[in-house]
């Protein structure tokens, strides 16, 4: 039985609550990816003795954030998500700047066809903090899209982070802090719970034992390389299904993104495929002769809300339902996780206490 007590602000405290730790205790995390790192790097530098266990390698290949955009976007997400989602966002924002002083926020760019201009129109209605861009301030921005767009809105305040440089770079972290990492290492979060300390289940989609109501929906995504384009930004492309981008990674490849499915089968579709290869074609005939990479697809966790959810159960706690948020919000989780475990402070909006 989940109780949330109500409160004019968005948290409150709880006294005496029967997991609060001390630092210096012990956690264990089980799952390094976006949500499990966060969460084992705040409480090490909260001075926990923490140690993860992820059953994958280094590479981290079968986790969902193996495959993500990486994009740091809580107003682009306004069209899409409920505003706990904006005030976490912007949250996480100020945390990858102070970790990671080196993550780009560059800002997003929106851009639409013209036969997608209702689309337009819809999304700068229901998004915020943008600026309105004429044909001229879209060449200056992004110089390899001269001419293609007559209008765009831009995000200045949005960043974006390359998932597969920055897990380890988190992983480092988590070491320097003194945490200590244990890949190829697999466990059960409730067998270690039993053994009386502070466990935190960081599984996503393979949490079903212990989160019954979690699903995957499946994100594809396809990297090519051309060095005919250039971006120093996401650009997100209107699409009637779905939020279609491209994302500029290292050495002239590009992320194409994403699908969103309500499917738990992770091969790309054919279908699936055209549609995000015609997006980067149409954005910029160019990415017609670049080279394909890789194409792939990621579960996303997702709760019946879609929105994220840290249960606590005692000394166990759930972090889940990170969704198409995973890099948007893993760091605030993660503060509040740390803000329950050693303060008591319970956030109403996410937390659910047994
Ligand atoms: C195509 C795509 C694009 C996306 N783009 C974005 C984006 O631009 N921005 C954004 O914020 N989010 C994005 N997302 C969402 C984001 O990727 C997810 O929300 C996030 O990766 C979920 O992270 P997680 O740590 O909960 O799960 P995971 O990354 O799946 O990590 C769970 C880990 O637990 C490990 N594990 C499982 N069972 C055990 C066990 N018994 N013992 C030990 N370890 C175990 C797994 O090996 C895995 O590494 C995207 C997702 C997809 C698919």
């Amino acid at each position: 039985m989940f109780q949330n007590s109500a409160s004019s602000d968005a948290t409150h405290h709880i006294k005496d609550a029967a997991n609060m730790q001390g630092a210096g205790r012990r956690i264990t995390i089980v799952g390094a990816g976006v949500a499990g790192a966060w969460q084992a790097l705040s409480f090490a530098k909260a001075g926990y003795s923490v140690k993860v266990i992820e059953r994958d390698d280094a590479a981290m290949t079968h986790a969902t954030s193996h495959f993500a955009g990486g994009m740091l976007a809580p107003w682009c997400e306004q069209e899409t998500s409920e505003p706990v989602i904006t005030r976490l966002g912007t949250r996480s924002l100020d945390l990858w700047r102070t970790e990671l002083p080196d993550t780009p926020f560059n800002g997003s760019l929106v851009v639409a066809h013209p036969r997608d201009r209702a689309d337009f129109d819809h999304f700068a209605r229901i998004t915020s903090d943008y600026e309105r861009l004429d044909a001229a301030a879209i060449d200056k921005l992004e110089p390899s899209l001269e001419g293609r767009f007559r209008e765009a809105l831009f995000f200045p305040h949005e960043g974006h982070v390359e998932p597969r440089r920055v897990l380890p770079q988190l992983h480092e972290k988590i070491a320097k802090a003194g945490g200590e990492i244990r890949f190829n290492s697999e466990c059960e979060p409730d067998k270690l719970a039993s053994d009386g300390g502070l466990v935190i289940d960081c599984r996503g989609i393979f949490a079903r034992d212990a989160v019954k109501d979690v699903r995957g929906v499946k994100g594809e995504m396809i990297i090519v390389e051309t060095d005919e384009v250039s971006l120093s930004r996401p650009v997100r492309v209107m699409h009637p299904r779905w939020p279609l981008y491209v994302i500029p990674r290292e050495d002239h490849r590009f992320m194409i993104g994403a699908t969103s499915i309500e499917s738990e089968d992770n091969r790309v579709s054919v279908r699936s495929a055209l549609e995000l290869l015609s997006a980067a074609y149409a954005l910029h005939p160019a990415f017609g002769e670049a080279r394909i990479i890789e194409m792939g697809a990621g579960l996303r966790p997702a709760l019946p809300d879609n929105l994220p959810r840290i249960a606590i159960y005692g000394n166990r706690i759930n972090v889940n339902g990170l969704y198409r948020h995973g890099f948007l919000l893993a760091p605030a989780l993660a503060e509040l996780t740390v803000n329950y475990v050693t303060r008591g402070l319970i956030d109403n909006e996410v937390m659910q206490c047994s």
